[in-house]
């Protein structure tokens, strides 16, 4: 395997140096203010401000009892430029989530393991995004966002190459939390979904089983691909994900369902904003990837970036299904995958 250096250190890894390493270097003070000069930093020093000073890094909570604010620019030691020692190669996966969401398991160090085990060169963690209230049973609260970073950067001291990402509910009317998020730590990439159709209805959660039945399939479908649409266009999120997610209990309309796919492949080709393929939906009921093949085909035509994930919610699925993507995705024209380093996108081949 090939290793070989990311492009250059971006204020935006200076920013993530700051806050998720200690170690020794001169170099920090005459960088200092290109740190503050990124857009984040603010928001991450607001943010530090309220939580203290959970996502600072342990060591620097003992190396000082001051404010994160204070933190940020008297913290002494930190490489510059931060160099990521990343191997290159397709096998990544980014879309892993951790057990503050309450419905996943794994400690950082299984996850680890399990990526090893796997043959991957990096993962990614990408969490429910939180709420600023609490909103439903199945994420972390606004107050653990602290934790994700920790169990974050503890799977980064491992020394495997683990991104930081999060999954984040697109919900129209919504969009300034997500541009909020956005600024309160180093983000890999922001993943955006369409798990919500209305209040209080997610598609994908199976008590909402008889709304299949209650209404039609089609306008349920309907629904959901108008929302993925306006999720894509938003141009909030880095990727997006499992795109036909209402099928995952096999609800299919019937015809040809390239109706529903082309408008979101225009969005996508619109916006330059990249799209995955999720294993998970070869572990439920559909027994298919998300997208269905014809997506892919559509979505290879239009050239729209592709990135390979499992939505693992324990280290056992890391990977999962990978083979079986990588041979659609090519089967379909894919020769290369996308890959993230603080929200710039590279492309590998596949
Ligand atoms: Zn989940
Ligand atoms: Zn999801």
């Amino acid at each position: 395997m090939l290793n070989r250096r990311l492009p250059e250190a971006t204020a935006r890894d200076v920013l993530s140096s700051v806050c998720w390493e200690t170690t020794d270097s001169p170099s920090i003070a005459t960088n200092l203010s290109r740190v503050e000069t990124f857009p984040g930093a603010a928001c991450l020093t607001k943010f530090a401000a309220v939580h203290a000073p959970r996502q600072i890094s342990r060591d620097l909570q003992l190396r000082s009892k001051a404010a994160p604010l204070q933190l940020l620019s008297a913290v002494a030691p930190c490489p510059f430029p931060r160099e990521i020692e990343a191997p290159m190669g397709p096998q990544t996966d980014y879309h892993v989530h951790t057990p503050l969401c309450r419905h996943a398991e794994g400690t950082p160090e299984e996850f680890i393991d399990a990526a090893k085990r796997a043959g991957l060169v990096e993962i990614g963690f990408a969490d429910h995004n939180p709420m600023p209230e609490s909103f439903d049973d199945w994420r972390m609260n606004y107050d653990e966002l602290p934790r994700y970073f920790d169990f974050v950067a503890e799977a980064r001291a491992s020394g495997f190459s683990v991104r930081l990402g999060l999954e984040c509910d697109f919900i129209p009317g919504r969009e300034s939390w997500i541009e909020q998020l956005a600024g309160m730590a180093q983000w890999d990439y922001l993943i955006g979904s369409v798990h919500y159709l209305a209040s209080g209805w997610d598609v994908d959660n199976p008590k909402h089983l008889f709304r299949f039945t209650e209404d039609s399939v089609e306008s349920i479908w309907d629904r959901y691909w108008d929302l993925f649409s306006q999720c894509i266009r938003s141009r909030l999120f880095d990727f997006v994900a499992h795109p036909d997610l209402p099928k995952k209990f096999g609800h299919r309309p019937k015809g040809d369902l390239r109706r529903y796919y082309e408008p979101a492949i225009q969005a996508l080709r619109e916006t330059n904003v990249a799209f995955e393929i999720n294993t998970a939906g070869l572990r439920k009921p559909a027994k298919e990837l998300y997208p269905a093949q014809e997506f892919l085909e559509l979505a290879a035509q239009a050239g729209i970036p592709l990135v390979i994930n499992s939505d693992s919610h324990s280290p056992g699925e890391i990977g999962a299904g990978f083979e079986v993507a990588a041979a659609r995705a090519k089967e379909a024209g894919y020769r290369e995958v996308v890959r993230w380093a603080g929200r710039q996108r590279f492309a590998v081949e596949l």
